[in-house]
């Protein structure tokens, strides 16, 4: 068996996975900021973390996947500055906080189906787990790392010795290089806020009753309240973008180990950022690209999940459009290669001695990339030499992409239907949708995409099992 080694940004190094409970991996993804659509440079660190999960599979272990969705407490800046993001989407689109959480919420589960990304095991939300937040703070505050000032509840982050090693920050650059005054409430001004009672917005629409009087909590608290209450004090795996590394995950693990007094993480894994032209694609920008925006370009979801998969996931990833276009035209190639693979392998049922040693021989293979901290880029060269490798039998190609789909989920397998090739792209999606639309019972919205899909110069015919796309 292939050992799984994996870059743990906590040691800067490689170290090879050993779980806390033998068999078992417990992971902690932190989960979107539920006040506007997801971007794809989120839905980059979503798929490298569903890849992480699915590759402790194929390792034979059984994980506990939980992701947190962000509902209140997150500010528009990082230090505790700026508005609470989901109160100012609320007031912007003239809306209920718990409107603007639903819809958001519901929109990023469409888009991580649409990716093929598991659902975690436990998904919850922060505005549900104000308890566990506040028995969090207390605890905190009876090791003596907290402090009340100006009504607001702090982390003091000079009574741990350790705070920033995981960034591996530097206290004085810290304190030299932060702007004075940001909040003079603070002792050190990169404490940050556990609880809020008084701030400065007296209009935030969700506030609950705490020892400390009626408020809301900090960001980070909900994320070490949450992974906790799911997955136990200690744990495997924490995940996330390398954005949240100098302050998020940092502050997570000062008051974690700040409340239980020992290790609380053992592996800390990052995904780089998805670069637009103009730098890290980011929601604040305003600017953004989504999943419905790519696939009015005619680009597919599984198409964006081809594209990061051929990249490692700690490089950063650069977005264009027309390097999207390439992916989906070699995707296409590829079911094309194997629709035909799984035509011509239905037809034989086993594998003879020498087809079971060499499907061995690159199972093997895949799992030793993957190993070697989840580089999906080999996986993938090696899945793309297997399918078109003449020397191979159809029924060990059809067997390896089933292996090798467990992972990546690039739908090799799945039934498609018979399209002609220069049926284009956006026409197939539409053709996808309805099809989609038929298994929900979601007539209306299927007779509208009929209407889309004739309004492009196509018709659609229902055939036993599919459809069938015809040029008017
Ligand atoms: P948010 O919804 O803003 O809390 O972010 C959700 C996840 O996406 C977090 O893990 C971020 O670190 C990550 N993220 C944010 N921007 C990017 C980007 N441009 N590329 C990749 N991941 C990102
Ligand atoms: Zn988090």
């Amino acid at each position: 068996m292939n050992k799984l080694v994996l870059y743990n940004t906590l040691s800067r190094t490689k170290e090879e996975f050993k779980p806390i409970e033998d068999g078992r991996v417990g992971m902690y993804a932190c989960g979107p900021t539920v006040y506007n659509y997801a971007h794809i440079g989120n839905l980059r660190t979503y798929i490298f973390e569903d890849v992480l999960k699915k590759t402790f599979r194929l390792f034979g272990y059984d994980v506990r996947h939980v992701m947190n969705i962000t509902d209140v407490g997150h500010l528009t800046g990082d230090g505790d500055d700026g508005e609470d993001k989901m109160g100012k989407a609320a007031r912007e689109k003239n809306k209920s906080v718990r409107e603007i959480a639903d819809f958001y919420t519901s929109a990023f589960m469409n888009d991580i189906g649409e990716l093929n990304i598991d659902k975690a095991d436990v998904i919850c939300k922060a505005s549900e787990h104000i308890p566990e937040m506040i028995d969090l703070i207390r605890r905190i505050d009876e090791n003596g790392h907290a402090y009340v000032s100006d009504g607001n509840v702090y982390f003091s982050i000079d009574t741990i010795s350790d705070y920033g090693k995981l960034a591996c920050l530097r206290l004085d650059d810290l304190q030299s290089g932060k702007r004075v005054g940001i909040d003079s409430a603070k002792r050190n001004p990169n404490d940050f806020a556990l609880w809020f009672t008084k701030s400065k917005f007296q209009n935030q629409a969700m506030k609950w009753d705490s020892p400390w009087g009626v408020g809301y909590p900090g960001w980070h608290i909900e994320c070490s309240a949450m992974s906790m209450k799911y997955l136990g004090e200690h744990f495997d795996v924490h995940c996330g973008g390398v954005d949240a590394i100098p302050v998020h995950h940092t502050n997570e693990i000062a008051q974690s180990e700040a409340a239980t007094g020992r290790k609380w993480v053992n592996y800390w894994l990052h995904g780089e950022f998805l670069l637009s032209e103009k730098g890290k694609m980011s929601k604040s920008s305003g600017e953004f690209t989504t999943l419905a925006s790519l696939k009015q370009a005619g680009i597919s979801p599984i198409a964006y999940r081809y594209f990061c998969l051929q990249s490692h996931y700690r490089k950063q990833l650069q977005f264009s459009l027309d390097a999207l276009k390439g992916c989906q035209t070699s995707l296409n190639a590829l079911h094309d290669r194997m629709d035909r693979i799984i035509e011509s392998a239905s037809r034989c049922q086993t594998l003879s001695e020498e087809e079971t040693g060499a499907l061995n021989a690159l199972k093997d293979e895949f799992a030793g990339y993957l190993g070697d901290d989840i580089s999906t880029t080999r996986a993938v060269s090696l899945l793309n030499k297997v399918i078109s490798n003449p020397s191979l039998s159809d029924l060990v190609k059809m067997r390896f992409a089933e292996y090798a789909d467990s992972v990546l989920s690039l739908d090799l397998l799945a039934k498609r239907e018979r399209v002609s090739d220069d049926i284009p792209q956006d026409v197939r999606l539409l053709a996808e949708e309805r099809l989609k639309a038929k298994a929900s019972k979601d007539f209306a919205a299927a007779d509208d995409l009929r209407d889309k899909i004739r309004a492009s110069g196509y018709s659609i015919k229902d055939v036993p099992g599919g459809y069938e796309l015809l040029k008017n």
